[in-house]
């Protein structure tokens, strides 16, 4: 057995023997530290990931614990320990692309087993009662906190999500390739039931990363044309591996008039700027301009989009009926991420890997 297998192993009889021990005994010094989450944790923006013990607490009525198997790294994961969008609480856990198995169930937690292979993405949590929950949008809720958002992620031994928010992973997938699935999958699988895109529909993607080469692989199961874009041309025959029938240079403005009038969607999942008006131009009439990338600002020119009712938008990640979709999807078609893999104490040589932009295509941490 190796030494992840032996931890998850350990949790799975602790989590037997904690059905035994009558509540409300004294705690001993073995309780506490088993109570002890171990995470990788960043203390301000620039500082390195370092141990860092942590109690979570009691385990919430709807809260799932999963132990950590595998933790895809998103760049989610590094703009966060960089508070680029402001909202990092430090010290900081990054990870929301776990993979794993739940060691423990809050009481009121129903239809999830200890032991059960699970995921849990960017999102941990809604309140499943307001208008967007209700209506299967519970990736829209105004109150749902991120995995990594206010809360300790998957950077860690254990982590703990709303069970509505821990996925059951399908026989068809292995776990390792799971994390990714989970964040980059899923936000890039949304767009496509998003605008109803239909199997005769002709979809470019934007940047071949650890986004793009998973939308790639989605596009063409799902039937469609598919286009790759990248300023990357030494990608190319990946993409074609991926997926792509057709590889265009980003930068070639050539190529680009050259598909005028093309594309149904065209799918960014870059966080650079682009020239906007170029993409608009290589829309079909009615085509969407879906954005995944966090992109600082997109500027248009507005009479090409009301000339042929082209539309620009976004979508963050998915619902939880979504995920399991996406999922089903990926064990039926062979839809796995390229991946690399690190030891969760190579976090820092990880990240900064990520950083340089030479992850090919996706990091997954294993736990051990
Ligand atoms: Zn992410
Ligand atoms: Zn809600």
């Amino acid at each position: 057995m190796t030494s992840r297998g032996m931890n998850v192993a350990i949790f799975l009889v602790i989590a037997e023997l904690v059905k035994y021990t009558p509540s409300g005994g004294v705690k001993t010094q073995f309780d506490r530290r088993l109570a002890m989450f171990h995470a990788y944790a960043a203390s301000s923006p620039d500082a390195d990931f370092v141990t860092f013990e942590f109690d979570p607490g009691p385990l919430g009525h709807d809260e799932v614990e999963v132990a950590v198997e595998y933790c895809g790294i998103c760049h989610s994961d590094l703009s966060m320990k960089k508070n680029d969008w402001g909202m990092t609480a430090y010290p900081f856990v990054g990870g929301h692309e776990v993979a794993g198995r739940i060691v423990a169930l809050g009481e009121g937690v129903a239809g999830l087993g200890v032991g059960q292979r699970v995921g849990i993405g960017w999102t941990a949590f809604s309140c499943l009662r307001c208008d967007q929950c209700q209506s299967g949008h519970q990736n829209r809720c105004l109150q749902a906190q991120g995995t990594i958002v206010g809360r300790h992620g998957g950077f860690a031994d254990r982590v703990r999500a709303q069970a509505a928010w821990t996925i059951p992973i399908p026989d068809g997938l292995e776990s390792v390739d799971c994390g990714p699935l989970f964040c980059g999958g899923l936000t890039v699988f949304e767009p496509f039931v998003a605008n109803n895109i239909l199997p005769t529909a002709r979809v470019a993607v934007v940047g071949i990363g650890g986004l793009g080469h998973m939308a790639l692989q989605f596009a063409r199961a799902w039937g469609c044309e598919v286009t790759a874009f990248s300023t990357s041309p030494d990608k190319e025959e990946e993409a074609h591996q991926m997926g792509a029938h057709h590889f265009l240079n980003s930068r070639d403005t050539e190529a680009l008039a050259g598909v005028a009038g093309s594309f149904d969607m065209v799918l960014v999942t870059v966080n650079a700027p682009l020239d906007w008006d170029a993409y608009i131009n290589t829309l079909r009439p009615g085509g969407k301009l879906h954005l995944v990338g966090a992109a600082e600002k997109i500027t248009a020119t507005v009479f090409p989009l009301i000339l042929a009712q082209r539309s620009i938008g976004g979508s963050p990640t998915g619902s939880i009926v979504r995920a399991k979709e996406m999922l089903d999807f990926s064990a039926r078609h062979g839809i796995k991420p390229m991946i690399e893999t690190y030891p969760m104490s190579d976090l820092n040589t990880a990240m900064d890997h990520l950083e340089a932009g030479n992850a090919r295509y996706r990091i997954v941490l294993t736990a051990g």
